[in-house]
């Protein structure tokens, strides 16, 4: 689980920026993609310290697979791509707040 000091350096101040704004209407519309494809409406991006966005995902979990939540996918792909120090400053912006497996699964890779 994160620190206070972990979440502190993704951003000390804990203000919504623009940027942020733009990351969770992006958010927004992987959850629209996804109600479109007939699956419940949930979208995440993955951005690095950098700005740029890494991953990004929609639930996909109309065909069976319950596990298939973009939150989960990002933890997936986050522990095959990135380094830990990149993965400790990365963001997770997400249409809705994480379900206790992808909580879980964020703790775990970090
Ligand atoms: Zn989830």
């Amino acid at each position: 689980m994160s620190t206070e000091s972990d979440r502190g350096a993704v951003n000390a101040s804990q203000t919504v920026t623009e940027k942020d704004r733009e990351f969770l209407r992006g958010c927004v519309g992987l959850a629209q993609e996804a109600l479109t494809a007939g699956d419940e409406p949930f979208g995440s991006l993955l951005v690095d310290e950098s700005g740029t966005v890494r991953f990004r995902d929609r639930n996909r979990v109309k065909d069976g697979d319950a596990t298939r939540h973009p939150e989960f996918e990002i933890a997936r792909w986050a522990a095959e791509n990135l380094s830990p120090h990149e993965r400790r400053t990365s963001v997770v912006y997400t249409s809705g707040e994480h379900c206790p497996m992808c909580s879980a699964a964020h703790a775990w890779v970090g």
